[in-house]
């Protein structure tokens, strides 16, 4: 198995360069050259297995230049209970007889991008010194909140890597804040930046596109690189928990082996639900994958339509982790759907830059038209949704995870289909327990004003249910990072970081 680029299959490279490039010269996103499949009795094998031996075992599938013992290492760093509070990394929590709700928030930040992040910088470390590259790697992030958090924890103390994140000092909520600037690790630097996210964003990105400071770092020994969503080490650990969810229903017998299910996803860059999608083409049964966005539907409409069009309104929401209106992981949705072709895979990329839209071919539409099913649901609807649930089934769902509830519910009472679900719940109800708050309560603005831990306290009185430590914590914490920088000034701290 090699790696290629979505736009351009000439170049073949292992996935440990694929982890180290994050993205192709060209633009496009690194895929591999084939799909493995997981045989019947393998897949039976998987219920008797921990989380983290259904991890060795997908991982190596598709990281076939790194050894057993690398992706085990890797794994055994990663999903631990001290992290995760639970050695049941990824659990599975029945909320009726057709529904079941995998839990991804159970990590150090209390959201689903643990689930990828905790394993990243052990892929990457081993990357590099697989590929006999001598250099420490420095990790630029610039944040809107919580992948700043979750980059921290994944590469705190972790050796051979140092991690500089850079925040809106106004752009972030204050628990997110809080979450940062009290980050412990001997290699993190964390920094506010006086402006928006889009200040920080263009400031990171000067940093990496000037070559004069990468050679400056590299003979101070140090290399450049990017935590970004669209990096193959991040998509290939979340095909794991699919599987796992998968091989819980076996084992509890609420499904028979090879019987299939319905997968719902809470959608923004397409990454999560592309990660269920690549677990299908290895054999996991699937009868519908359900795509769930918010108001902002640029993916609903192009699931349904086959066009794609990011020439509208962007909606500020309550699930803004999906306040997205350019997917970056459909390129590998489009490209597979295409026959692997990356002519047309690289003309549909290049319409999208140059006019915010494209087209896609019948074929294509025809594909996406028998595996998927997409509709989203408005802030309204979400927070009826939080209430609803929770009076009927006494369970606390976030707000983005309510927007794939809301849709399913909207996909059942139009197709009465009776097959098993699992809904992907993307983050903790404390992590955006404001709005969790005003939902259950049925009003709005409640919380204006109100003190985010007031609110956390609220929400496990309602409820019952216990603040995570990792957040009840944050209000004793120690402040270690108080540095805030100009817009025109990140390169100057990086350079202090690394002592240029
Ligand atoms: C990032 C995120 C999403 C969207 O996931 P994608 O892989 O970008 O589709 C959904 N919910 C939460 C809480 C997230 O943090």
């Amino acid at each position: 198995m090699f790696y290629h680029s979505t736009r351009d299959e000439s170049a073949h490279i292992s996935s440990a360069e694929a982890i180290i490039k994050g993205l192709a010269k060209d633009g496009g996103l690194f895929v591999p050259s084939e799909i493995p499949c997981l045989s019947a009795d393998e897949i039976k094998t998987l219920a008797d297995k921990s989380y983290q031996e259904r991890a060795i075992m997908i991982l190596g599938k598709f990281l076939t230049d790194y050894t057993q013992k690398e992706i085990t290492d890797c794994v055994e760093k990663a999903y631990t209970k001290e992290k995760f509070g639970t050695n049941n990394i990824a659990p599975l929590y029945k909320l009726n007889s057709k529904e079941y709700v995998l839990e991804l928030w159970h990590g150090p930040t209390c959201a689903f991008k643990d689930m990828a992040l905790q394993i990243l910088p052990h892929l990457l470390v081993t990357a590099v010194r697989k590929t006999g590259v001598d250099k420490e790697i420095v990790i630029l992030v610039a944040t809107s909140g919580d992948t700043g958090k979750a980059a921290l924890e994944g590469f705190a103390d972790v050796s051979g890597t140092r991690i500089n994140v850079f925040y809106p000092s106004d752009g972030v909520s204050k628990v997110q804040k809080l979450q940062m600037v009290t980050q412990k690790g001997n290699n993190v630097n964390v920094t506010g930046v006086n402006g928006n996210f889009d200040d920080a964003q263009t400031g990171v990105k000067k940093i990496f596109t000037n070559e004069s400071f990468s050679s400056l770092a590299e003979t101070h020994g140090f290399m450049l690189s990017s935590a970004n969503s669209i990096n193959w080490g991040r998509l290939v650990p979340q095909i794991v928990y699919y599987w796992s969810a998968y091989a819980d229903m076996c084992k509890e017998g609420e499904i028979n082996f090879g019987d299939k299910v319905n997968i719902v996803v809470p959608t923004g860059n397409f990454g999560n639900i592309l990660a269920a999608y690549y677990a299908s083409e290895m054999g996991l049964p699937v009868n519908k994958f359900i795509c769930a966005s918010n108001s902002n539907n640029v993916l609903t409409d192009f699931l349904n339509t086959g066009i794609y069009d990011k020439n509208r309104d962007f909606n500020l929401t309550i699930s803004p982790s999906m306040d997205i209106l350019i997917s970056s992981n459909l390129e590998r949705l489009l490209h597979f759907a295409s026959g692997r072709n990356c002519t047309e895979t690289k003309e549909y990329m290049a319409q999208l830059s140059e006019t915010g839209k494209y087209e896609v071919s019948e074929k294509i539409k025809e594909f996406l038209k028998q595996k998927f099913s997409a509709d989203f649901a408005d802030d309204t609807e979400t927070k009826e949704t939080i209430r609803k649930v929770f009076q009927k089934d006494g369970y606390i769902m976030d707000t983005h995870t309510a927007v794939a509830k809301a849709v399913y519910d909207k996909y059942v009472s139009k197709t009465k289909d009776e097959t098993k679900t699992i809904i992907a719940s993307t983050a903790s109800p404390y992590k955006f327990s404001g709005s969790v708050m005003e939902a259950l309560d049925g009003s709005d603005g409640l919380m204006f004003g109100k003190d985010e831990f007031e609110i956390l306290t609220e929400l496990s009185e309602k409820t019952g249910l216990e603040i995570p430590a990792s957040l009840a914590s944050l209000k004793d914490a120690t402040v270690l990072f108080d540095i805030t920088c100009e817009k025109e000034d990140l390169e100057q701290v990086v350079k202090d970081f690394l002592r240029l």
